[in-house]
C-alpha cells in the first residue's frame, strides 16, 4: 500500500474493523488504496474516524496473505498448491465421504462477525441446504449470543435500541462492562463530547476505564464490583428503583406485562437483593448503589450501554435480561436519550446474528422449529429443512472429540485462537476427517487444516455490514481480490461441488434473496441503501427508511417483560491455589486475535500483551514493573509481562488478548453462560507468579 500522492479515484466503503460501522472513501491511484479518509457523509461517524480504521488496512496487502487454494490429505503432511477447481472438488468429495460413512448430521460450519452480511447468509444456507442439517454457528456465539437470547426475551428483539447520535441527548450514561474509548473509539469520542456537555456518567467495571478521567466530567460514579458479580449488582441497583419508589409507574402500566412485572416486582423487592445485603458478594458499597441507582431513576434520559463485561459470564443472558428489567422499571425505552445498547465487538456481529447463522434460528431470528417461517424457506430454496436445532460450537467440539462429528468449513474465523481452553480445542479439531478454512491468513485454525481456501478482504469486495445500532452499510470492492475470488463466490462454488445449486451473479442479488425471506428487511436492497445511504432495520412497510428508535410505540412481543434475573456465582471460584480473578479486555490500537492489526504498522504501538497487577498483589508477590510473570488457572498456564497498575481492585488482574503467543485463552476455562454458551472469558481463577524470562 501506498501512502502518499494524489487520488485518481475515490470509493466509499465500510470499516471492517469494530461495530461503530465507520464509513470510508478509499482514496485509490489505479488498484492501489493510497488512502482512507473518514467519511463525512457516514451516518454511524460523521467524518470521524479512529487510527484502526484510518491507517490499519495495510494487511490487506500485506506479504502474509493466501493467494492460493492448498490441500493435504493429513495435517502432518505438506500443503500442496492447488487450482480453485481441485481445492473446491476435494472438499467437496471429503464432505461427501463423512456423510456418507457418519451420517448427515456429522458436518457443520461456522460464519464469522467479520464476513459481510451476504457471505454469512451464504454459509447457513450452505448448511441448511446443502449439508442438510442446522449445524450453524457464528462467532457471536463467543460473544455476544447473550444478548441475542436476553434482548429477545424482554423487548422482542435481538438487538439494541438506538443511534449511537442518541446519545447526544441522554443525561445520563450508564456504562457496564465495556470500554468505548479503547475497543469503539468514534462512538466513545461522541460519549465523550456528551459528559463534556454535562450528562452524568456511572461506569459498571472491575477496571477504571479511561472514560472516568474525561476531563470537565460533571459527575462520574464508578462501582469497581467483583468479576462475576454483574448479576448481584444490577439486581441491588434494581431493588432500590423499586424499594424507593423511583419506577416510571405510567410506563410500566401502558408498555409492560402485568403479570410478569408483579412477579419480577415480588422478586427485586426481597431483602436479600437490598445493596447492604450483596455488598459483600460485590464489593460496591451499599450507598454506592444506592446513589447510582438514584441519578438513573431521576434522570429525563437514561441510557445504558453495555459490551462483552456483561455477555462474557455463566450469566451472560440474566445479566442483559437485568439490564432491561432496570430500563423498563424506569420507563428508559423508546426514545431518543435512553434505551439499552449493546456495543458490538466486530464490525459485522449484528449482521451475523440477523443472517440466521445461529443454529436454532434462520434469517431474521425466526425459529427452525416454526414450520411456517421453515415452509417459507423450503419453498425459496427448494429442498426440505431440519425442525431441530443443531449444534452450537462447543457443542461441535465436544461431539468431534467423542467421535460423532467429523468434518467442518470455517469462513474467517480464528476457533484456535479466539475460543476458550485452547487445549480442547485443539484436541477436537485434530479429531475431524475434514476440516475447511477460508481466511485472508495462514491462521492457528489453520494448522489443523485439510483444504485452505485464501479469503478476500474487505477491500476485495461487495456487500453490506450491519453495526451496532442496526445500520446496514454499504461495503463496496476497491481492488480486484488478491486470490482471485470473493468469499461469497467461493461458497456458491462449494454448494454447487455439493450438487446444491446456487446461482447469484452479485452480492446485491443474495441481499434481494435475504429480503424476500426476512420481515425486518423487505425494505433493504442496494439500490435503497445507495439512495438512502444506510438504513437500521426493521425497513418494511410499516418502517420505509429504517428504524433509528426501537420500540417507541409497542415491543414486537407486545408488552415488555420483565425477567426473574437470580444471581448465581460462577463456579470460577478463588482458592488458595487460584487466589486472583483475571479478567480481559482490548486495547485502541489492535483488533481481536490481531491478524490483521498485527500486521500493520499498530503492531509498534502494542507489540506484546501485558499482565496488569495492583501494587498491593505485586507487592505480596515480589513483582516489579516488566518482570516476567508465570500465569496458571484450572485449564493451563501461560507467560506475560507485568504492568503494576491501580486501575484493577486489588485481587484482579487483567490482560488483552491481541496476541497468539500470551495465549489469554490457554488459560480461560470452558465455563459458559448457561442460555447461550457463550463463554466466560471475563473470569478465570489464576496464580501469579514471577519466572524467569521465557
Ligand atoms: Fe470506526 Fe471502529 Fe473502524 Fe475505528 S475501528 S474507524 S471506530 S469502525
Amino acid at each position: 500500500v501506498v501512502e502518499m500522492g494524489q487520488p485518481e479515484h475515490s470509493v466509499i466503503t465500510t470499516c471492517a474493523y469494530c461495530g461503530v460501522g465507520c464509513s470510508f472513501k478509499a482514496e485509490m491511484k489505479g488498484d492501489q488504496v493510497i488512502r482512507m479518509v473518514p467519511y463525512k457523509g457516514g451516518d454511524a461517524n460523521h467524518g470521524h474516524s479512529c487510527v484502526k480504521g484510518r491507517f490499519a488496512f495495510g494487511y490487506a496487502t500485506h506479504q502474509d496473505r493466501l493467494k492460493s487454494p492448498m490441500i493435504r490429505d493429513a495435517i502432518d503432511q505438506p500443503w500442496r498448491e492447488v487450482s480453485w477447481e481441485e481445492a473446491i472438488a476435494f472438499a467437496a468429495k471429503r464432505l461427501k465421504d463423512v456423510q456418507a460413512k457418519h451420517g448427515r448430521d456429522s458436518i457443520g460450519g461456522i460464519t464469522s462477525s467479520r464476513c459481510t452480511n451476504e457471505e454469512t447468509y451464504l454459509v447457513q444456507k450452505l448448511v441448511r441446504a446443502a449439508f442438510g442439517n442446522n449445524n450453524t454457528d457464528t462467532c457471536a456465539r463467543v460473544c455476544h449470543s447473550p444478548t441475542g437470547f436476553g434482548l429477545k426475551t424482554t423487548l422482542g428483539e435481538s438487538a439494541g435500541t438506538q443511534t449511537f447520535d442518541s446519545v447526544m441527548k441522554a443525561d445520563v450514561i450508564i456504562v457496564i462492562g465495556a470500554n468505548p474509548t479503547d475497543a469503539h473509539p468514534v462512538f466513545g469520542s461522541l460519549m465523550r463530547r456528551r459528559l463534556r456537555e454535562g450528562a452524568q456518567l456511572i461506569v459498571a467495571d472491575p477496571r477504571r476505564i479511561d472514560l472516568l478521567a474525561t476531563p470537565h466530567l460533571k459527575e462520574a460514579q464508578h462501582l469497581a464490583l467483583r468479576p462475576g458479580t454483574n448479576v448481584a449488582l444490577i439486581n441491588a441497583l434494581a431493588h432500590v428503583v423499586i424499594a424507593e419508589g423511583l419506577e416510571d409507574e405510567e410506563f410500566i402500566a401502558s408498555r409492560c406485562d402485568d403479570d410478569a412485572y408483579r412477579a419480577w416486582r415480588n422478586f427485586i423487592l426481597e431483602e436479600r437483593h437490598a445493596p447492604e445485603r450483596v455488598e459483600e458478594i460485590t464489593g460496591v458499597p451499599a450507598a454506592a448503589v444506592r446513589r447510582a441507582a438514584r441519578t438513573y431513576a431521576a434522570a429525563p434520559n437514561g441510557a445504558i450501554y453495555y459490551g462483552l463485561g456483561v455477555t462474557e459470564h455463566s450469566q451472560g443472558s440474566t445479566m442483559v435480561m437485568g439490564i432491561a428489567n432496570l430500563a423498563l422499571a424506569t420507563g428508559n425505552i423508546g426514545r431518543e436519550g435512553v434505551g439499552v445498547n449493546p456495543l458490538r465487538g466486530q464490525n459485522n456481529v449484528q449482521g451475523s446474528c440477523d443472517m440466521g447463522s445461529f443454529p436454532h434460528e434462520l434469517p431474521g431470528y425466526q425459529h427452525v422449529s416454526d414450520a411456517l417461517s421453515r415452509r417459507r424457506f423450503e419453498q425459496a430454496w427448494g429442498v426440505p429443512l431440519d425442525d431441530e436445532p443443531g449444534l452450537r460450537i462447543p457443542n461441535m467440539f465436544d461431539a468431534a472429540i467423542a467421535g460423532t462429528f467429523k468434518a467442518l468449513y470455517v469462513q474467517g474465523e480464528d476457533i484456535a485462537q479466539s475460543d476458550p481452553n485452547t487445549q480442547h480445542v485443539e484436541t477436537a479439531l485434530k479429531s475431524l476427517d475434514c476440516l475447511i478454512v477460508q481466511d485472508i491468513f495462514l491462521n492457528e485454525t489453520a494448522k489443523f487444516a485439510h483444504v485452505l481456501l485464501p479469503g478476500s478482504s474487505f477491500l476485495e469486495k461487495n456487500g453490506t455490514f450491519t453495526n451496532a445500532e442496526r445500520r446496514i452499510n454499504r461495503v463496496r470492492k476497491v481492488m480486484p481480490p488478491v486470490a482471485g475470488k470473493e468469499d461469497w463466490e467461493v461458497t456458491v462454488d462449494l454448494a454447487n461441488a455439493l450438487g446444491y445449486p446456487m446461482d447469484y451473479r452479485h452480492p446485491s442479488e443474495i441481499m434481494d434473496e435475504i429480503a424476500s425471506l426476512t420481515p425486518t428487511f423487505t425494505g433493504v436492497s442496494y439500490d435503497r441503501l445507495d439512495e438512502l445511504g444506510s438504513i437500521q432495520w426493521p425497513c418494511n412497510g410499516d418502517h420505509p427508511i429504517g428504524t433509528p428508535t426501537m420500540h417507541v410505540d409497542d415491543f414486537p412481543i407486545g408488552r415488555g417483560q420483565f425477567a426473574i434475573t437470580e444471581y448465581v456465582a460462577t463456579q470460577e471460584r478463588t482458592t488458595s491455589r487460584f487466589p486472583l480473578l483475571l479478567t480481559t479486555g482490548r486495547i485502541l490500537s489492535q483488533y481481536n486475535v490481531g491478524a490483521q492489526t498485527r500486521r500493520t504498522d499498530n503492531q509498534a504501538w502494542h507489540a506484546e500483551d501485558v499482565l496488569e497487577v495492583h501494587p498491593h498483589d505485586a507487592e505480596v508477590r515480589g513483582i516489579r514493573d516488566g518482570d516476567w510473570l508465570g500465569i496458571s488457572s484450572r485449564a493451563g498456564q501461560t507467560v506475560l509481562r507485568a504492568r503494576i497498575s491501580e486501575r484493577m481492585l486489588p485481587g484482579v488482574v487483567y490482560t488483552t488478548f491481541h496476541h497468539p503467543g500470551s495465549g489469554a485463552n490457554v488459560i480461560t476455562t470452558d465455563s459458559s453462560d448457561w442460555a447461550t454458551n457463550c463463554p466466560e472469558y471475563k473470569v478465570t481463577a489464576v496464580q501469579v507468579e514471577k519466572v524467569s524470562q521465557p
